[in-house]
């Protein structure tokens, strides 16, 4: 399949990455929107948040546990934000699920 997130999962395309497990992976986004902009990805392909099912929503629990380590060990203090967006109206330009842990900065309310 022709997935770049996927391609990263296998080690096609290099990524930098900040946690890894059997079953996600958390890798720093090449045009980071904050200090802190990391993307948690199960290595599982699911194409969009729209396609967690019964079947497959057990990693989406995992990856807020993942975020909540990560952005602990990246200094957040409990201050961020997890994103994801799910088609093309909602900016989703990757379709591989993924969530943007981002922090280091004041954010605002509605995102727009
Ligand atoms: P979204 O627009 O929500 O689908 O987010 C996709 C994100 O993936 C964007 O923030 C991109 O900057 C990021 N991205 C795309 N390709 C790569 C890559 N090879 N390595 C790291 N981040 C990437
Ligand atoms: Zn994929």
């Amino acid at each position: 399949m022709d997935c770049i997130f996927c391609k990263i999962v296998n080690g096609d395309i290099p990524s930098k990455k900040a946690y890894e497990d059997e079953k996600v992976l958390a890798f720093y986004d090449l045009e980071p929107q904050a200090p802190v902009h990391v993307l948690i990805i199960p290595k599982e392909h699911i194409s969009c948040a729209a396609e967690i099912n019964g079947e497959n929503s057990a990693v989406v629990a995992h990856i807020f546990e993942v975020a909540a380590k990560v952005a602990d060990e990246l200094g957040l203090d409990g201050d961020f934000r997890v994103v994801t967006n799910s088609g093309i109206k909602a900016g989703q330009t990757v379709k591989h699920l993924h969530f943007h842990l981002l922090g280091g900065r004041d954010f605002t309310w509605p995102p727009g």
